[in-house]
């Protein structure tokens, strides 16, 4: 799957709607998120359109391990090193935009 004319964060990597870049190479960007829930909250996406991280697992896990490493880099950036990496994936478990995100919280003591 490539991009999804309906999806917010397609058009958000497509720049027709703004956001405030963390970091972006040929595959993958990294905005921050719009209602932070840490002291830094951080999505990072594949520029590719797959709708949660089960999908991205199975057809492209080569993006799936460079998410990870974006978030590591991420984080000692802007705290020590320490993240929470969360991807909500299905309805019930809070997903709000199925194109598959990685939350990176950081920049602070998280609450267990
Ligand atoms: P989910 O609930 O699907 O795991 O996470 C969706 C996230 O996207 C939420 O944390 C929400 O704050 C963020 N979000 C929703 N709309 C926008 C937007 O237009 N811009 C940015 N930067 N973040 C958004
Ligand atoms: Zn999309």
């Amino acid at each position: 799957m490539s991009d999804s004319e309906d999806c917010l964060f397609c058009s958000i990597i497509k720049g027709e709607i703004p956001s405030t870049t963390v970091y972006e190479d040929e595959s993958t960007y990294a905005f921050e998120d719009i209602h932070p829930k840490a002291k830094v909250h951080v999505l990072v996406v594949p520029k590719r359109h797959y709708a949660s991280v089960d999908e991205l697992a199975s057809e492209d896990p080569a993006e799936l391990a460079h998410i990870v490493g974006v978030a590591q880099g991420i984080a000692k950036e802007r705290y020590n090193g320490a993240y929470r990496l969360v991807f909500n994936t299905g309805l019930d478990a809070g997903q709000t935009v199925f194109h598959v995100h990685a939350h990176v919280l950081t920049g602070e003591v998280l609450d267990e």
